[in-house]
């Protein structure tokens, strides 16, 4: 690969990627000053042992979200360690947390981002980043009313800057109002909701009992009067309005019976995060089953303090080769790719083109283009250099 000193370069590659299931032998990719690729043609000199692919996107982070002191493994616990973490925390050291953050997802191979966003801090360093970002405000508070969360959603919003796309993350139906959720449907296209996680949310939402009662009666959030849904979690949602294209569900490891119907028909996607699974030691969900349906299934890293991979795509996109083995790794590398820029809405993201960003991963080519895939999404070849932008990020022989 040669750079240019004023920025532009050159890659001649073996195996070229310009989409999950569209790889180009012998190419040489050619991108400009601004981080536009300007040609993908034939290589004419020599090529080297090297594969391109695209950027991979990260479905679901929590960048500012820094790894707790001490590993908590138990849902409830760990959400009120994350939250006194949270209420701990300097703005100096949120600041840090997020350029760390950063430089990990690059490290893992990840060019774009849909991050969900506390307190401001998060979308303000995406909107100065070269990574591109849909960066969702969180929205949580289960006891307002709607003239509350009308002047919350407001107060939230944000505008598209830079290689920021903005969007809200009404947090989880356990956590969020009726009128919270209606009001973030009403202002913003690009949804993340935490949805059907634990088999207690479904339980507090059908009966209104549990451990999900408890916290919120302790936070004092659970209103007068309050009378649970009585249905779970993905119907509670299509009821609210909120179940449509440009939602994303992230987790469902608890869907119940006709919901992947449900979701399928809504044209909403649904994001996993092997990381996290593995960290809650839960079981595998039906992601195979779910894209039988036609549900754009995407990957995400979710927060450092849940994962122990960090915010290592190429990490989680090894996770679920090992999780889901019968999806083709094209399928796989499509959910680390083309299906999570569909489901946090960044068109171009996931594949490479001609006037697209120079977003791409240089991995070692292995004998031909179908072992170079499979290798990569096991994890098994290394990943020589991340281009973001067209801006070389790192350049290291290991993982
Ligand atoms: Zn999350």
């Amino acid at each position: 690969m040669t750079e240019a000193p004023t920025g532009g370069g050159c890659v001649a590659a073996r195996h070229v990627a310009i989409a999950p299931d569209r790889w180009l032998a012998c190419r040489e990719l050619v991108w400009d000053r601004g981080g536009r690729i300007v040609a993908l043609r034939r290589a004419t000199g020599r090529v080297a042992d090297v594969a391109v692919l695209p950027g991979l996107v990260d479905a679901h982070a929590h960048l500012q979200i820094e790894p707790l002191s001490r590993a908590e493994r138990a849902f409830v616990p760990w959400v009120g360690a994350v939250m006194t973490a949270r209420a701990a925390i300097s703005p100096a050291r949120e600041r840090a947390a997020l350029r760390a953050g950063l430089a990990q997802l690059l490290a893992g191979g990840a060019t774009a981002v849909g991050d969900i966003d506390a307190t401001g801090a998060a979308t303000a360093a995406l909107a100065a980043a070269a990574v591109r970002s849909r960066a969702y405000r969180e929205l949580t508070g289960f006891h307002l009313d709607a003239p509350a969360a009308r002047a919350l959603v407001r107060e939230r919003l944000v505008r598209a800057r830079g290689a920021l796309a903005p969007g809200l993350s009404p947090h989880a139906p356990y956590s969020v109002s009726p009128a919270l959720f209606r009001a973030a449907a009403a202002r913003a296209r690009w949804l993340a909701i935490h949805c059907a996680e634990l088999p207690e949310e479904q339980e507090f939402l059908r009966r209104g009992t549990g451990p999900f009662r408890a916290l919120l009666e302790r936070l004092g959030r659970l209103p007068a009067g309050f009378r649970a849904p009585g249905v779970g979690a993905v119907r509670w949602l299509e009821r609210l309005g909120v179940l449509r294209p440009g939602t994303q569900l992230v987790h469902c490891q608890e869907l119940e019976r006709g919901d992947a119907a449900r979701v399928a028909a809504a044209g909403a996607s649904i994001a996993v995060c092997p990381g996290a699974i593995a960290w809650f030691r839960r079981e595998a969900p039906d992601v195979v089953g779910w894209r039988a349906r036609g549900i754009p299934v995407a990957l995400g890293t979710d927060s450092r303090a849940g994962n122990a991979d960090g915010l290592s795509m190429r990490a989680a996109l090894a996770k679920a080769a090992a999780l889901w083995p019968s999806l083709a790794p094209a399928e796989l590398l499509a959910m680390a790719t083309t299906d999570a820029a569909a489901s946090i809405g960044l068109p171009g993201a996931g594949r490479l083109a001609v006037g697209g960003r120079a977003d791409f991963i240089v991995v070692d080519a292995a004998v031909d283009a179908a072992a170079t895939l499979r290798g990569f999404v096991q994890g098994e070849l290394p990943l020589r250099t991340v281009v973001c932008a067209g801006r070389t990020r790192r350049f290291a022989p290991g993982r």
